[in-house]
């Protein structure tokens, strides 16, 4: 045995790092960090990831495993890879192991080896001819040797079956010596001279000054906030940025919110750029992600686009990295490793020393701020790109105003008036389902979820109550299941209520429903959008689905129907959302060359924020937004960290988090924290949820450091603590939604 020890990441949620002895076989070869590892582990096997190779360990020398398998001959993390995934794990006090597996494609952690996948191609053979007599008699091999032959440089074996080539008959075929089979990369490795595929549109002077600012930041680290309102040509700005950096040699990394994942927004990279795209979102499979990570890591691909966890792809030469839509809710992960990909995405590009941008017609408050005190440089796009206008506000005050189905008698007018001159209209209302209580007339019951302290939402279409929260479902009742009478009443109005009822109101127009009911099925969003692209006159009815990366150009009313659950709530974002919300939704209107109008139904139509929306726009929202952040002492100008817990028992969740707060008051009177505040512990805004009580405890300060060397202390402690293996419990590191 020698005395190599090597010291793992592995996939566990301790924050530490595991020592093993390294075989004498494996301390005869170079050892790299970022090597993966088979060892032993309790009774299991696991992969690790070398994090250090030392002489040395705590661990007594008889308690020392040997490690089994070395998986890999060189490391197959880049350095500025692994320094990311440390960096990661430091800053959300996460293990590093843990953080590594979320970082890492599935296959890798899995111990696939780290190379692109080497495909079997079938080809025609230089001599073979179709008239061959040995395939006179065989049609279907006289066919596939056809087909086959108008692929001079072969076919996928993995596409045969799209092509409908037949794998018996190729056997045939091969066996003659008629066809060839050769196992080569799927990628080709050259690289393309001309990476337009299609002409640039010429940019206006907004745009061309974003392009140019951006631009002199080429070649070191420098952060842009591109604010543009919607339809300003931003995408037009990334892509003209991608094809410098191309040009340069190098690569671009793009994320996009996952709602952007539309073919429309990827069609626009694909058919701009003859360049090799890598992919990498939730619907690629885990073999094809590896790969896509494989070819950006060796650069073989020229433009990574990817949603979320996208960020964790290596590069080899990168060039730009584009955040596109940033103030979007999607790039925080909100379990496991709770990491906000823009965030990150900063980090990234400083380390790297490339340039960053943020693109959003409504950049969340964190990121104006940092343009404010210029960490962040700002380019303003105040116009739409091809003339189109803003569309115009008006706040419909529905106090005392019957609604029908959520529906008001203006809006309904507006709505026939917009049909009747054969334009479109958008119909925007976030909730799901036909109503979101089921209400007794008679005894007062409410369709409570059993698990959540929540109500069930009425499902008409498919005829069950579904809890939104925990996903439990259960045929609709017929009667009261407290007082058997049959008044049970739907009590408010969902997007499939609100779909309903404008189909009476309007029996001569289509009305199409777009949420995440409507769209299960693989083609209807599909189906819905060339609907609505040839233009006849029709209302769309929709979930924030509908909100962004669409282009309508027939639409020219946007109908909102409750603006009011933003500026009620006890989320301190809650009104930012909304406002986002709202103006991206009003963007899809008049984005041609009708003027849009957007209607707001609210019961709060002077509420100074919606005023201020309405009338001025987003960015004067913003800054009164901001200056109310500022007052209340809440981010961007406070820290925030939340640890939850939950439990199956009452109290339990609470008994812990007490527990932890001592030790937290504790640490702060050893270590003199200044400026930190713990509030709580508090049962969670929704108590209850899939069976479980739920609580937290707040940690505000004015500073990150102070706050970030309390938790690495406390997280220790935690740790160790026996009331901490009854419940659930997670600290997330600038928790976005605080429930
Ligand atoms: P954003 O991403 O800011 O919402 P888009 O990039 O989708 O805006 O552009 C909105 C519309 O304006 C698109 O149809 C686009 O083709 C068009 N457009 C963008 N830039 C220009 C330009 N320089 N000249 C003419 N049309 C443009
Ligand atoms: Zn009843
Ligand atoms: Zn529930």
């Amino acid at each position: 045995m020698s005395d190599v020890i090597l010291r793992l990441a592995l996939p566990s949620p301790l924050r530490r790092l595991f020592d093993y002895r390294a075989t004498a076989a494996m301390a005869r070869q170079p050892l790299t960090p970022g090597m993966r590892i088979r060892v032993p582990f309790g009774r299991r096997e696991m992969i690790g990831i070398l994090v250090e190779v030392c002489a040395t360990s705590e661990v007594p020398a008889d308690k020392l495993k040997p490690a089994i398998a070395l998986l890999d001959p060189t490391s197959p993390l880049p350095p500025a890879l692994l320094k990311l995934c440390l960096w990661t794990a430091q800053y959300y006090q996460h293990s590093l192991g843990d953080t590594l597996s979320w970082a890492l494609p599935v296959l890798l952690r899995q111990g696939e080896a780290a190379e692109i996948r080497q495909e079997r191609f079938w080809q025609v053979t230089a001599d073979a001819r179709l008239d061959d007599p040995r395939i006179a008699r065989a049609p279907r091999q006289r066919e596939a040797l056809q087909t086959l032959s108008q692929h001079p440089h072969g076919v996928a074996h993995s596409l045969l079956s799209k092509l409908g080539l037949n794998k018996d008959s190729l056997d045939l075929l091969l066996a003659k010596e008629l066809v060839q089979l050769e196992v080569r990369r799927q990628r080709p490795a050259t690289r393309h001279e001309h990476w337009l595929a299609q002409p640039e549109l010429p940019l206006n002077d907004e745009q061309r000054a974003a392009f140019e600012a951006v631009r002199s930041g080429f070649g070191s680290f420098h952060a842009f906030l591109l604010a543009g309102v919607t339809g300003s040509g931003k995408t037009e700005v990334y892509l003209q940025l991608i094809r410098e950096t191309l040009e340069a040699g190098k690569q671009a990394l793009v994320l996009i919110p996952e709602i952007n994942l539309g073919p429309q927004t990827l069609a626009r990279f694909e058919q701009r750029f003859n360049a090799r795209i890598a992919l990498l979102h939730s619907a690629v499979n885990d073999r094809e992600r590896l790969d896509a990570w494989l070819a950006a890591r060796d650069g073989e691909a020229d433009i990574i686009i990817g949603t979320r966890s996208a960020l964790f792809t290596p590069m080899k030469n990168p060039g730009l990295i584009i955040i596109d839509e940033e103030h979007d809710g999607s790039y925080k992960q909100q379990e496991g490793l709770r990491y906000h990909a823009r965030d990150l995405a900063l980090v990234r590009a400083h380390q790297e020393n490339v340039p960053i941008l943020l693109g959003s017609a409504t950049p969340s408050l964190e990121s104006l701020h940092n343009a404010h005190t210029g960490r962040y440089g700002l380019l303003r796009m105040n116009h739409r790109a091809g003339g189109a206008k803003q569309p115009r506000f008006l706040r419909l005050d529905v106090r005392s105003r019957p609604l029908d189905s959520g529906i008001s008698g203006p809006l309904q007018q507006a709505i026939g008036k917009t049909l009747d001159a054969g334009q479109q209209v958008l119909v925007f209302l976030n909730r799901r389902g036909f109503a979101p209580t089921l209400l007794c007339h008679d005894c007062g019951w409410m369709s409570g979820c059993p698990r959540c302290d929540a109500r069930m939402t009425v499902h008409q279409r498919s005829g069950v109550l579904r809890c939104h929260h925990c996903g439990y479902d259960e045929r609709l009742p017929l009667r009261c299941p407290k007082c058997a009478h049959v008044d049970l009443r739907p009590v408010g109005a969902g997007t499939e209520r609100a779909e309903e009822r404008l189909k009476v109101l309007f029996p001569d127009f289509p009305v199409l429903r777009v949420d995440r009911d409507s769209t299960s099925r693989k083609d209807a969003m599909h189906n819905l959008f060339t609907t609505i692209q040839r233009g006849q006159p029709s209302i769309l009815v929709g979930t924030q689905m509908l909100a962004k990366g669409h282009h309508f150009p027939r639409v020219t009313l946007v109908a909102i129907l409750d603006a009011d659950g933003g500026l009620f709530s006890g989320d301190f974002r809650a009104s930012e959302r909304m406002a986002q919300l709202i103006v991206q939704v009003a963007g899809r209107a008049g984005r041609a060359e009708e003027p849009g109008k957007v209607i707001v139904q609210t019961h709060l139509a002077e509420h100074p924020l919606l005023v201020q929306l309405t009338e001025e726009g987003y960015f004067a929202f913003a800054e009164q937004a901001l200056s109310e952040r500022r007052g209340a002492g809440l981010p961007p100008f406070a820290h925030l960290a939340l640890l939850r817990a939950e439990a199956h028992k009452p109290g339990q969740a609470e008994g812990f988090l007490d527990e932890a707060c001592s030790a937290a008051e504790r640490l702060l009177a050893e270590q003199g924290g200044q400026g930190i505040e713990l509030l709580g512990p508090v049962p969670a805004p929704m108590e209850r949820r899939a069976g479980r009580f739920r609580a937290q405890l707040l940690l505000q300060a004015s500073a990150r450091a102070p706050l970030h060397r309390l938790i690495s202390a406390w997280l220790l402690e935690l740790e160790q603590m026996p009331s901490g293996r009854q419940v659930r419990w997670s600290l997330d590191v600038d928790p976005v939604d605080l429930y």
